[in-house]
């Protein structure tokens, strides 16, 4: 399987080039050449099978010759051993045709996990083969920077460094990432904003010299095996539900547009999928855009699903490109205007096509907690916010009452005690796993809002430089 950029001008590559690569040369997301399709027989043959077994079978096409079989096999088996649920990504009934697919069964509970845990092994073997490391860095403001160093800990060829502004994190959040007492992991308290910690990170990507010396990379949400080892539960779930004999429908609760478009590729490869319902926050831009057909940016409001805090979802880029047919110079005019003038407009045969596979809602704050509330009348099940801004949307935009309507639980309810304790009296309590978390001891740095400072204390704490 090669990998092609979605602005058509950075050279194909291979799928350990793009992995490592992340973001392309010309700036453009790294898409596989082709969908990878499966046959009816061939998803039947899947149905019940173990979620490992299953998600080497959909990974195979896009790792293709990059990888053998049996590495590949070990590493999945590797990445999801250490879940709490022996499905992995078990499904709940919650209505009469509804369900919840929980997604929160890993080390930092949340669906991030399902991807990061193999991409950090993925990374890590990919490296070693060629006698290379990398230095990760990355800000955060809560959930991503813990999937991250989970993914990265005791990775013999990664060293990971994660800013989050200091004492604006939740403590739950905070104690996620620096209670890891693993060596190759650095927590930064930046004295600023999540803003300050993302110009930090792109200060240091943009500093050639330091860059190079110190072979940054990162793990955002653009690498295309992040969104490759989201098609799994999809997959998993439609499977258990009758595919490919039956149609399914997804509900997710969408940020950055990554979770969503694996929902996407999954219907590429032959899954029945009959819809994808786009759940947006009061940060509604794809709301809106899948209901008028026109893009337009507005300012990034605080909501109590803060993982969804975000006006331009950078996977949609790959959604695009497909909708542009695959023309990447259309792709990157398209963008270049969006940019400049903070908006664009499909033309109605575009808006129509994009219709098929997608319909959106947006929830406000009264909505998502007015929805954590009724869930839990109705079924005594406890969700966060996030997943209960994906259940708004799922009702709103309920089709045909026969097709099972699957809404991502994608984080778990203690990661955001506040609003569930809000909506519903009960103050949701950690897994065993994490019980003790509070009382851990942390390991972090404090640090001023300072380039210079912050390069040189990652400078000297990397095992080895490029
Ligand atoms: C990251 C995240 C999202 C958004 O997912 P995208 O892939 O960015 O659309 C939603 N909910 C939770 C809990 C998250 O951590």
């Amino acid at each position: 399987m090669r990998y092609v950029s979605t602005r058509g001008h950075a050279p194909a590559l291979a799928f350990d080039q793009a992995l490592l690569a992340g973001l392309a040369r010309d700036g453009g997301l790294y898409m596989p050449a082709a969908w990878p399709r499966l046959t009816a027989p061939e998803w039947k043959a899947l149905a019940g099978r173990p979620y490992a077994e299953v998600a080497v079978r959909i990974m195979q096409p896009y790792v293709g010759r990059a990888l053998r079989e049996d590495d590949l096999a070990a590493m999945i088996a590797d990445a999801y051993r250490g879940f709490t649920h022996p499905a992995v990504a078990p499904l709940k009934q919650i209505g009469a045709n509804d369900w919840l697919l929980e997604l929160f069964h890993g080390p930092t509970l949340a669906f991030k996990d399902y991807a990061l845990q193999l991409v950090g092994r993925l990374f890590d073997h990919v490296l070693k083969a060629r006698g290379q490391r990398v230095t990760i860095i990355g800000a955060t403001s809560g959930d991503t920077g813990s999937a991250a160093i989970e993914a990265c800990r005791d990775r013999a060829a990664i060293d990971i460094f994660i800013l989050h502004p200091k004492g604006r994190v939740s403590e739950v959040q905070r104690r996620q990432m620096t209670t890891v007492r693993s060596p190759n992991v650095y927590n930064i308290a930046v004295d600023g904003t999540f803003d300050d910690c993302q110009d930090l990170v792109k200060a240091m990507f943009n500093d050639a010299a330091f860059r190079g010396e110190l072979n940054l990379s990162a793990v955002n949400s653009i690498n295309w095996a992040r969104i490759a080892a989201q098609i799994v539960y999809y997959a998993t779930a439609a499977l258990a539900l009758g595919a490919p004999a039956r149609r399914v429908a997804f509900a997710v609760p969408t940020g950055n547009f990554g979770n969503v478009l694996a929902g996407y590729a999954a219907s590429r490869m032959g899954l029945p999928v009959a819809g994808l319902v786009v759940g947006s926050n009061r940060n509604d831009i794809l709301a809106r855009l899948l209901a008028s057909g026109e893009m337009r940016r507005q300012a990034v409001e605080p909501s109590l699903s803060p993982s969804m805090d975000i006006q331009i979802s950078s996977n949609f880029e790959r959604l695009l490109f497909e909708l542009f047919g695959r023309d990447g110079a259309r792709t990157a005019k398209t963008l270049d205007g969006f940019r400049q003038r903070g908006a664009f407009k499909l033309t109605a045969a575009q808006h129509k096509r994009l219709g098929r596979d997608f319909v959106g809602a947006r929830a406000n704050d009264e909505e998502t907690v007015a929805t954590i509330a009724r869930i839990h009348r109705r079924t005594g099940e406890l969700v966060d916010p996030h997943t209960a801004v994906g259940l708004n949307a799922a009702a709103l935009r309920r089709g045909d009452p026969r097709v099972p309507m699957i809404a991502l639980a994608c984080a778990h309810p203690a990661k955001f005690p506040d609003a569930v304790e809000r909506a519903t009296g009960i103050r949701p309590a950690l897994p065993p796993a994490l019980a003790d978390l509070l009382t851990r001891p942390e390991r972090l740095t404090a640090l001023p809002n300072d380039l210079a400072a912050v390069e040189d204390f990652v400078r000297g704490r990397v095992r080895v430089a490029a």
